[in-house]
């Protein structure tokens, strides 16, 4: 059995109240779990041991909402709203053939490693074949990366010219596809397992009800879906609507739920549902105001957690989001004071809150809180060590470490990242990887440094990139505006 040794490195640790401790400590790894937290254990035979004097011990962060097949199509969403990244983001999925699928999901996967994500929540709309998701499976795996792999019955579209949508995203093979995988997992020695990501609430509710129903007796655990209540997308509430399908349990995480109603939060706490809050997109395509610190939505914070959505919009970094949100909440509450006249005493919400957030909140949603999201003996080791005297993290570091983590720290000063018991960034590097079984006959390579992927995914945009300029992105627009009902007099620039 491998074992790591961490050395007298400060460990953040959470109590019974989330409230997060800092422990100078040892901490001894055995296969894939944490077998002690204590100060000086001596290193037993065979032990690989890590000195982490002046560096912080965090937990794994966990994103609960991510599109991580999405790399090439990094930096093209700057400046979009919502509707323009549809056609610019969402649907180009059905440009990228399985070999694209595979290079861009194993940079997003990489990318979170980077950064110090751990596990992620996969809402894979990607499903233009079956192979597609085989092969987004198998990059997942090669990462190293905890994944819940969210299968997605995708609305696939039919046409780029003239633009159309599939009448049909529930041919049999979707569904096939979807048996045939939840047979094969979990993938990657556990650490990959299926879960299910729907968004194809227009087929009704028989349609929707036997869909759940079937993922349910195939063993998924998380059903994710995207709840945006605005009017670029929908007024409806997928809250109300699940509820109303007696659909609405435990194993349901959705993504936004900006401009939530009161009854929404009240539903989702009592059914054991959580949210994903993704402050970089939610704010930059005004989908609402982020829910995670909304007090005027009771019991929302604690049903809330962190995610990426887009890589291809912002940095895949749960840090940059804990940032975000903590500041966005502060701003907007703090305006409300300024508006009269006024000045807080007392500064809105917590860095704590905010790494909760991307730690032990993330692994609620998943209903993975026995396993993941804090550091805890019996755990699976999923750990994030910082550097504690570089430029940024100097003196913060060792005055407050959640601090520094949460406001100081970029990817930059995370200069280990161990998931599942192995190493997947040392040395601020990301080590090589192994190409899972089922890609390598298409990649034709065993072993790639990133180096390699990052030539592949140049290779791959460049491509992509020929097929995406020939599109007439303006009419597809109009014929999503159409599909989705879109009311067109509440788009405006006048207020
Ligand atoms: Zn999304």
């Amino acid at each position: 059995m491998a074992s790591l040794l961490l050395k007298g490195g400060t460990a953040l640790i959470h109590d019974a109240d989330d409230h997060v401790k800092a422990l100078k400590t040892d901490i001894l790894i055995e296969g894939n779990k944490i077998a002690k937290i204590e100060p000086e254990i001596s290193a037993p035979p065979n032990v690989e041991a890590i000195d982490c004097t002046d560096k912080i011990i965090s937990p794994g962060f966990v994103d609960t909402h991510h599109h991580v097949w999405q790399t090439q199509l990094k930096g093209r969403h700057a400046d979009q709203l919502l509707l323009d990244y549809m056609v610019t983001g969402n649907m180009q999925s059905s440009n990228f053939t399985p070999a694209d699928i595979f290079w861009g999901e194993l940079g997003g996967c990489l990318e979170a490693l980077s950064a110090g994500t751990t596990t992620l929540v996969d809402h894979a709309h990607l499903n233009y074949s079956p192979s597609a998701s085989k092969l987004a499976i198998s990059a997942t795996v090669s990462s190293g990366i905890r994944s819940i792999f969210c299968y997605c019955p995708t609305n696939r579209v039919a046409s780029w010219e003239p633009f159309s949508l599939s009448q049909q995203p529930l041919e049999p093979w979707v569904l096939a596809t979807l048996e045939e995988l939840a047979h094969q997992a979990p993938f990657g020695e556990g650490r990959v397992t299926l879960g299910l990501a729907f968004d194809l609430y227009f087929l009704g509710e028989e349609a929707v009800a036997s869909v759940f129903a079937k993922a349910k007796a195939l063993g998924v655990g998380t059903i994710t879906s995207h709840y945006l209540r605005n009017v670029q997308f929908s007024l409806a509430s997928t809250v109300e609507l699940l509820h109303g399908f007696g659909l609405l349990d435990e194993s349901i995480l959705l993504s936004h739920a900006t401009n939530a109603t009161v009854e929404d939060a009240r539903l989702l706490k009592e059914a054991g549902a959580h949210v994903s809050c993704t402050p970089s997109t939610e704010l930059q395509m005004a989908l609402g105001q982020p829910v995670c610190f909304r007090d005027d939505l009771p019991g929302m914070q604690e049903q809330s957690s962190l995610g990426i959505d887009c890589h291809s919009n912002n940095a895949g970094s749960v840090v940059g989001e804990m940032r975000l949100a903590l500041q966005a909440a502060r701003g907007m509450q703090n305006e409300k004071f300024v508006e009269k006249g006024k000045a807080p005493k007392t500064v809105n919400k917590t860095v704590e809150e905010a790494f909760n957030l991307g730690t032990i909140q993330g692994a609620r949603a998943v209903g993975m809180e026995g396993q993941i999201g804090s550091i805890a003996v019996g755990k699976v080791a999923d750990l994030i060590i910082f550097e504690g005297t570089s430029p940024a993290m100097v003196c913060a570091a060792q005055h407050e470490p959640v601090a520094a983590v949460v406001l100081h720290s970029s990817p930059a000063d995370i200069e280990t990242v161990i998931v599942d018991g192995k190493i997947r960034k040392a040395g601020g590097q990301l080590v090589k990887v192994e190409v899972d079984e089922v890609a390598r006959k298409e990649i034709g390579k065993a072993v790639l440094e990133w180096k390699d992927v990052a030539r592949e995914l140049l290779k791959s945009r460049e491509a992509l990139q020929e097929k995406i300029e020939k599109l007439d992105f303006a009419e597809a627009k109009k014929v999503v505006m159409r599909d989705f009902h879109i009311d067109e007099s509440k788009l405006t620039d006048e207020i």
